[in-house]
């Protein structure tokens, strides 16, 4: 490039910046400072000139130039003496040199930039070479100084990220340990209180406090009744109004869905917490008022007493949580106070549960039958098949210690499934056997939930493809609570049943809510009273009566009808008189294993 254009070029870049550049030429040859001094000014760039080493020095403090050109050889401070001094300064350690040497001088060019120069020139110079050299030494500096002012904003936008950071994480921290529709403690930051405050026992800070549980009854009916936005709205005045209850060094949190925790700090006796409960449940007596709805609601609450046998938290709160099933299991809207009693049978029912898991997969249960007798003939018209657990260690458990617990579970319903297919099988065997020349009827129970499984009919057809038993002599027993559950579903698969010609029966009659409005639509075709009716109507005359009239009844609508738990003969003759059609108790047999009810079967038995 010609150096007039290099020189338009230079100008036009640097009137384009605001700054002109400044330079200093150091040099003892005036000859060459004028020579620099006149390409330099042309370039654009203001120029100051010194001499000697020491009036670079001076003209230094007076003001930094924004680059050096530094001549070497000079008599006194020679150049590199100059350029140490600048660079032990910090005010000119940033001025970049070119130093400047004679192509005859002894020029150390590693001594040069060890020393700190940026670069240099040999005499004589080129004009375009110095400004070349001179403007990669501003457009570096300038670069410096973009880097160190971007580094100084990227710190300054870090500090504030981390600022933002930090406060979200305060946020998050407070929206994890709180309820987000409550806007109260929740469980984790429940149970954190909650260690605090057996710390503080264990220091003896504290004395004794109590945990309060309390779970609303029935809200999943305002859920699906009303719909979640009343049970939110719900949820909310149910805080309130607990929060208007406890002192502000008491907590009170949600523990999710409609339960709620309080923990009351120094509560030494038992009669504190328990006025506490009774307000609460008193006061739940009063409706909630809603933006659109005034609503009901009762809750059972368990309470719970800081001891020496809790050191975890999660302890005290599962005894205050079973104290409150217990509440709600002896009637809602109660209260209960923990002891160990509660905590063993919880326990026992624990390992209740999963020994029955355990001998569900090991196949320990068995059958027993129990003969249903025709009351007419005196003869055997069929069986009841009963399920025995079959413990290893225990014997032979009844039904009505596991079958609860069972059906809580759900294990009922693989349970079921075993009794149904088995009883099938052993009806087919029986009916083979011919040993007695009419059909007999098997009768099986069905639970509440096994009732309500999706694809019961599947199984059942299943079974009955299986084992080849004729569904006219199968007969399910239903409990009246199970029918009444849910009568619109229960009419369609009691129909679904009819259909294939399985019969029905109504298990336990006159023991639960029978809605006689739905019983007349139901496809049933027995009822079966209940022992306990039974057993008194040789010496009560009411309930001699009533089951008269459960008789008539059936007749009514088209049903017959077993009588349970018959044990004398004295209560025979009296079902004989009512007409009743069938009937099943120890009076004729105990349920009994398959073999030995072949045995009874081949003896022809009638009573
Ligand atoms: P349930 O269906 O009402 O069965 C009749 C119960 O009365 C049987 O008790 C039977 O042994 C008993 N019983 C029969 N005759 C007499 C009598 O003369 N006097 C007295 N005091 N009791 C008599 P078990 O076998 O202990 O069964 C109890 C309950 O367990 C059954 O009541 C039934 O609800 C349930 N259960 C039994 N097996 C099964 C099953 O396989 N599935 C389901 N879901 N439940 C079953
Ligand atoms: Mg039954
Ligand atoms: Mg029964």
């Amino acid at each position: 490039m010609a150096l007039k254009k290099l020189l338009t070029k230079s100008m036009n870049d640097h009137q384009a910046g605001a700054h002109k550049a400044d330079i200093l030429i150091v040099d003892d040859t005036p000859e060459n400072l004028r020579l620099l001094s006149i390409v330099l000014v042309q370039a654009g760039y203001s120029v100051r000139k010194a001499l000697s080493g020491h009036m670079a020095l001076m003209a230094v403090q007076t003001v930094i130039p924004d680059l050096i050109l530094l001549d070497i050889m000079m008599p006194e401070l020679d150049g590199y003496e100059v350029c140490q001094q600048l660079k032990a300064q910090p005010e000119t350690a940033q001025v970049p040199v070119i130093f400047l040497s004679a192509l005859s001088e002894a020029f150390d060019k590693v001594k040069a930039f060890n020393i700190g120069g940026a670069d240099y020139i040999v005499k004589p110079f080129q004009c375009e070479e110095v400004i070349i050299r001179v403007e990669n030494q501003l457009a570096l500096k300038v670069s410096e100084r973009q880097i160190y002012q971007l580094n100084l904003q990227l710190e300054q936008r870090v500090k504030e990220r981390t600022r933002e950071l930090e406060l979200a994480n305060v946020r998050l921290r407070e929206m994890a340990l709180h309820d987000a529709l409550t806007g109260l403690p929740n469980r984790a930051l429940f149970i954190d209180c909650l260690q605090q405050a057996i710390a503080e026992i264990e220091e003896g800070a504290e004395q004794t406090f109590a945990v309060l549980f309390l779970d609303c009854d029935r809200f999943k009916v305002v859920n699906d009744s009303l719909g979640h936005l009343v049970g939110d709205e719900l949820l909310i005045a149910i805080a309130r109004r607990l929060k208007s209850f406890i002192q502000p060094n008491d907590v009170l949190a949600r523990l999710e869905g409609d339960e709620f925790a309080i923990l009351l700090h120094d509560t030494a006796d038992v009669q504190a917490a328990s006025q506490l409960a009774k307000d609460i449940l008193e006061n739940f007596a009063l409706p909630f008022q809603l933006t659109r709805h005034e609503v009901f609601i009762n809750a059972s609450i368990g309470i719970a007493f800081s001891g020496t046998q809790h050191t975890k938290p999660e302890d005290l709160l599962r005894d205050a949580d079973t104290a409150m099933n217990h509440a709600k299991a002896s009637g809602k809207a109660q209260y209960q106070v923990f002891d160990s009693a509660l905590y063993d049978a919880a326990l026992q029912l624990l390992q209740l549960e999963i020994d029955l898991r355990k001998a569900i997969n090991q196949q320990e249960f068995i059958v027993h039958y129990q003969p249903i007798v025709g009351i007419r003939t005196g003869r055997i018209f069929g069986f009841e098949a009963l399920v025995r657990w079959l413990h290893p260690q225990k014997g032979l458990i009844p039904p009505g210690l596991f079958i609860p617990v069972a059906e809580e579970t759900g294990l009922i319903c693989q349970l079921g499934y075993y009794v149904l297919k088995e009883a099938c099988r052993q009806l087919c065997v029986w009916q083979s056997q011919k040993l007695v020349d009419y059909p007999l009827v098997m009768s099986v129970n069905l639970s509440t939930r096994q009732f309500a499984q999706p694809n019961l009919l599947g199984q059942i057809d299943e079974i009955l493809q299986e084992t080849q038993v004729n569904p006219r002599y199968l007969k399910l027993e239903i409990t009246e609570s199970a029918l009444m559950d849910n009568t619109r579903t229960t009419a369609t698969a009691l129909q679904e049943l009819r259909d294939r010609g399985i019969q029905v029966s109504i298990d336990d009659f006159g023991t639960g809510y029978s809605s006689l409005n739905y019983l007349h639509r139901l496809p049933v075709d027995t009822l079966k009273i209940d022992g306990s009716f039974i057993n008194l109507i040789d010496s009560d005359g009411k309930k001699l009566e009533l089951v008269r009239a459960i008789v008539g009844l059936a007749w009514n609508l088209g049903m017959d009808v077993v009588a349970e738990g018959v044990e004398t003969s004295k209560q025979l003759s009296q079902l004989k008189a009512l007409k009743c059609e069938f009937a099943q108790g120890y009076f004729f047999s105990k349920p009994l294993d398959a073999d030995k009810i072949t045995s009874l079967l081949a003896s022809n038995p009638q009573w």
